[in-house]
């Protein structure tokens, strides 16, 4: 377990598989940083891509991803993104299960993890998670708290990497020296990086966040769970 030699862990967690994952996956690499990326495996063909503030944003296809995100980790995002809390349990198993399988296939590991779309969940959404072995899901409930959590599957992030106080957060997490384990976890969309002109400003957190000897820089999987 990391916490064993450091007080700090930061981890990043980024949605959908999508092309401009290969421009953050460049930055993370450079700093030395480790993300978790959430991924439909069933939108990679073109007729999906869509479009956001003028900007077209494309899923990348599994024989990209296989190769991108070596060193990173891979996790659930559901098989076509649906709002998973209008599905019934027939169809959320069937849009988790053939995520975890075909991640399985193409990356030869079994994912541990998910991010839920759109940020949605209940009662019987967790319990299919449960039921099968997916051992933490991240909301959307920013909750500006580095403390360790107990419900790994109702997971709440520290903040999102555009959030106003993003930098007060980071400043304040570096600057501190907590007695108990420490986790800030952030969130996004690399796509909101072209859509809002966030770069540079994603560029900053990073550089920001790299290189601090007591920090421990892992995947959702490494600082969650091992
Ligand atoms: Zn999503």
């Amino acid at each position: 377990m990391w916490s064993k030699n450091y007080q700090k862990a930061v981890t990043f967690s980024f949605d959908d598989g999508v092309s401009q994952d290969i421009r953050f996956i460049e930055i993370l690499n450079r700093y030395g940083l480790k993300a978790t990326f959430n991924i439909n495996t069933g939108l990679g063909e073109p007729q999906y891509n869509f479009e956001l503030d003028g900007v077209v944003i494309s899923h990348l296809d599994l024989e990209t991803m296989s190769k991108l995100y070596d060193g990173h980790e891979v996790a659930v995002h559901s098989f076509t993104h649906p709002d998973l809390t209008q599905c019934t349990k027939k169809e959320v198993f069937e849009q988790l299960e053939k995520d975890i399988q075909i991640i399985e296939s193409i990356f030869k590991i079994k994912p541990i993890g998910m991010a839920y779309p759109y940020g949605t969940y209940n009662d019987l959404v967790v319990s299919v998670i449960d039921e099968l072995g997916l051992k933490y899901a991240r909301t959307i409930e920013d909750n500006y708290d580095t403390s360790f959590q107990k419900d790994l599957l109702r997971f709440k992030p520290t903040a999102h990497f555009n959030d106003p106080k993003i930098h007060e957060l980071i400043d304040d997490f570096l600057a501190s020296k907590p007695n108990q384990p420490q986790v800030l976890y952030i969130w996004g969309h690399s796509y909101e990086c072209d859509t809002h002109d966030l770069w540079a400003h994603l560029e900053s957190i990073c550089a920001k966040l790299a290189h601090h000897p007591n920090v421990f820089y892992g995947t959702n999987r490494d600082v969650l769970l091992e």
